[in-house]
């Protein structure tokens, strides 16, 4: 292996490194760093994993090659985010911290344009940029790329996830022929090798660990529950691991304001962060998150993009991606610099096919795991706690004066009675509500999780319970507010809970992602001629309704659930209680 020095990187930069922790190259910055150090220096494209030292790999020698007498612009990088866009600024700044004279400047969206154009004018040797940003200060003729040297696009696939393809383009197009272009990605779809295609030459591929693999010392455990479980089996999992520093990956904002909400009214130290939050109050978010005030970052993948926090402990995939690929990203978010992370799955019994896709993807086995019981979970939480007073500092002169005071108090307890005490302080909250709760990996003991569920109120468990203007009375069945929910949101497979049919009107529970979409297509409905009324209902089922769901469920084999497919919406378009679509006015 060899050195910093030896690769070329000059003393003033090697101090500050150094002063960093850096002591030898890490493969990325082996491979790329005297690429972009030589004269006759090709193009480069690194399938690299975000954590794999690559902003290092780009900024020391981009560093190295500012020439300060010129006040031009000479490098940009490119980045998705503005977290990372800042990451890659702070990083550089702090790589020149023994270099005179080199302006470093970060421009992002969502922040005041004027003070960047201000910073720009004061002279900007190297820009960290996103593309958005970017092309806006071209376009006003701020920032020139005409004379540039070299042009880094630093998470192309997220990029061009994200939809920055054209804006890349335009900013691409608006460089010089002869520039060198570097091009970093930890995945290499099409569309990324499009972009390098066409615009880079003779560019030299470095792969640093397996090709679209997820990180080495990353560990894949998936739990499989009741999508209706989803929640409580997160509970567990994290008090499973007492000492989790982690994000929880979401599908939708609506299900992460949902996620976190659940879990800080449930006493955990979370939050979300996504789209709906400005930036201020997103810079809050992720400023608890990086002191560890907040332990669980509940997220959308956009809104995670860039986050750079190197010790996570664990990812958690609430709900997988639609896109596999994304599970690559997620995945990488923890294992980062040189540190062992778990990235968990919690998925639903339908998604075994997902998981094996997966699985091929990243190249390594998912370990199917059982949610943990009530038992084992105290067990964990217990032998944490012992630890954690093993290893408090005890302050003797503050609490040896009232000593012999506690002494007196509790001489009449053995030493075993004492610890017990103690120890129920804290691990009574867990005792208590872990005594009696449900094994989750039992599909078909779903009684006993519902009531977890039940004894918090409202619906089960990722499912809205709607209010609808109809009954018995209208001749409606289960099989037509089936029939309804597809034919009217044109969606063919959303998940159905409980329905309730009652004379006049009825209750049904629909996967809550769709919630939105029922109330805008069922409040513009007919059915027979009377105008439907859709509500949200924020009652709990009666006892009552309860127990006519269970006769019902037994009616239909004892199917907990209804799945609205094809069959069953066929019945309904089939019948004559078909609703009418209302044209929307116009
Ligand atoms: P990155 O992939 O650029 O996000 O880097 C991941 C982490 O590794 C950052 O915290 C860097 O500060 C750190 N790092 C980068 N290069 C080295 C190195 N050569 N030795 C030790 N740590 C490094």
């Amino acid at each position: 292996m060899k050195s910093f020095a030896e690769i070329g990187i000059e003393k003033n930069i090697l101090t500050a490194i150094k002063e960093l922790g850096f002591e030898n190259p890490m493969p990325v910055q082996e491979k790329v760093i005297p690429q972009l150090l030589s004269d006759e220096g090709n193009d480069v494209v690194a399938l690299a994993q975000t954590g794999t030292g690559k902003t290092a790999a780009f900024g020391l020698p981009l560093l190295q090659r500012v020439d300060t007498t010129n006040k031009k612009t000479q490098h940009v990088v490119i980045s998705p985010t503005r977290e990372l866009c800042v990451q890659i600024a702070d990083d550089i700044k702090s790589y020149s911290k023994y270099e005179k004279g080199i302006k470093v400047v970060a421009v992002f969206g969502g922040a005041s344009i004027e003070h960047q154009i201000k910073s720009i004018k004061r002279g900007a040797h190297i820009i960290s940029a996103t593309p958005g940003r970017l092309l806006d200060l071209i376009n006003r003729r701020v920032i020139d790329l005409r004379h540039i040297q070299t042009v880094v696009l630093d998470e192309a696939d997220e990029m061009l996830n994200m939809g920055f393809r054209e804006d890349l383009e335009n900013i691409l197009s608006d460089t010089p022929k002869e520039k060198q272009t570097l091009l970093f990605s930890a995945t290499m779809p099409r569309e990324v090798k499009r972009i390098a295609d066409k615009f880079m030459t003779n560019a030299i591929e470095f792969t640093i660990g397996k090709k679209n693999a997820g990180a080495e010392n990353v560990s894949h455990i998936c739990y499989s529950v009741h999508a209706r479980d989803r929640y409580l089996a997160l509970k567990r999992i994290v008090d499973f691991n007492p000492d989790i520093y982690g994000i929880v990956f979401c599908r939708t904002r609506l299900e992460t304001q949902d996620v976190a909400a659940k879990l800080m009214n449930d006493g955990y130290n979370a939050d979300a962060i996504h789209g709906d939050l400005s930036q201020p109050q997103r810079d809050v978010v992720m400023g608890k998150f990086r002191t560890k005030h907040i332990t669980l970052l509940v997220a959308t993948d956009v809104a995670a993009r860039g986050i750079d926090i190197n010790d996570l402990t664990h990812v958690i995939n609430y709900n997988l991606p639609d896109e596999l690929e994304i599970y690559t990203h997620r995945s990488g978010r923890t294992g980062r610099a040189g540190k062992s992370g778990t990235s968990i799955i919690i998925s639903n019994l339908k998604e075994k096919r997902k998981i094996s896709t997966i699985e091929k993807k990243i190249g390594k086995k998912i370990e199917n795991k059982s949610v943990p019981l009530g038992k084992e979970i105290c067990r964990v939480q217990l032998l944490h706690m012992i630890d954690r007073m093993e290893k408090t500092n005890v302050d003797a002169t503050e609490i040896d004066e009232f000593l012999p005071e506690i002494n007196k108090k509790l001489e009449w307890l053995d030493r075993d009675e004492l610890i017990k005490k103690f120890v129920s302080v804290e691990f009574n909250r867990f005792s208590d509500y872990y005594r009696n709760t449900a094994d989750l990996n039992k599909p078909t003991d779903d009684r006993k999780s519902r009531r977890e569920e039940r004894s918090r109120g409202g619906s089960n468990e990722g499912f809205t319970r709607f209010f609808l203007n109809l009954g018995a009375m209208d001749k409606l069945s289960p099989v037509d507010i089936i029939g309804m929910v597809n034919d009217l949101t044109g969606v063919r497979d959303i998940q159905i809970g409980e329905i309730d049919i009652k004379k006049t009107f009825s209750f049904f529970e629909v996967d809550s992602e769709f919630k939105d979409q029922l109330l805008d297509t069922f409040n513009q409905a007919e059915h027979k001629g009377r105008k439907i009324n859709l509500e949200i209902s924020d009652k709990a089922p009666t006892k009552r309704s309860r127990s006519s769901r269970s006769d019902r469920r037994r009616s239909n084999g004892d199917k907990p659930r209804f799945k609205s497919g094809r069959n069953s919406s066929r019945n309904s378009r089939g019948s004559s209680n078909k609703p009418e679509r209302k044209r929307r006015r116009k």
